[in-house]
């Protein structure tokens, strides 16, 4: 699943200064009055105070301070830019932040397949564009999401392309690299041997237990 996280909220802040006192250039007000703009706009990031910093020198981690950080950030630049959308010195305020994708299951960036690369760069026959690329996992939540069926029909499990005793069940016999299996393929039966980690050991699901056409 891809989730999301900001960063580096700011305030992007477009000048239009048209007195030196605009760019705090004081003490001039008796012998100049206008200054010439650059021809291309002026934009400064104004970047909010950190939320743990509570004064010169103390400084907390910002979850201290706040259960909701992107909330607050974003509610300090709001009030940044409130601040200073009036002023006459000042063309426009936008509040950004730096949004970065990554997948829940294994952190690497979220990258879809866009719809101009489905047959360049697909999986397989399954792919449809916005699906992820990083991991099988991902893969197959949008699969199920997308109501794709990726399971033959009949196909109750699926053996280990490079072991041929291994026989794994159609949650963990990934189908696009895995040979499917229906009943028929299984006379005597099979359990999965997918190791789910050291501490849960195998998966054990007796494969024929699934119905033929069911979704896991
Ligand atoms: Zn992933
Ligand atoms: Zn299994």
């Amino acid at each position: 699943m891809k989730t999301t996280t900001r960063d580096e909220w700011r305030v992007i802040v477009t000048l239009k200064p048209r007195t030196p006192a605009d760019l705090g250039l004081t003490g001039l007000s008796d012998l100049a009055e206008f200054i010439a703009c650059p021809v291309e706009p002026i934009t400064v990031s104004v970047l909010p105070r950190r939320l743990g910093k509570l004064s010169a020198g103390m400084s907390v981690p910002d979850d201290v301070m706040s259960s909701d950080i992107d909330g607050s950030y974003r509610r300090r630049c709001d009030e940044i830019a409130a601040e200073l959308r009036y002023r006459p010195q000042v063309a426009e305020v936008t509040v950004t932040c730096t949004e970065t994708h990554s997948c829940s299951h294994c952190g690497l960036a979220w990258e879809v397949l866009a719809a101009e690369h489905v047959h360049d760069l697909r999986q397989d026959e399954f792919s449809t564009a916005g699906e992820p690329n990083c991991c099988d996992k991902a893969i197959a939540e949008f699969r199920t999401e997308q109501g794709i069926e990726v399971h033959g029909e009949g196909v109750v499990a699926y053996r280990h392309p490079d072991r041929p005793g291994v026989v794994l069940c159609r949650e963990h016999g990934y189908p696009w690299f895995a040979q499917p299996l229906t009943s028929d393929d299984l006379p005597d039966g099979g359990v999965c041997a997918y190791k789910r980690s050291r501490l849960l050991g195998e998966c054990g699901r007796d494969v024929l237990a699934v119905e033929a056409g069911e979704r896991v």
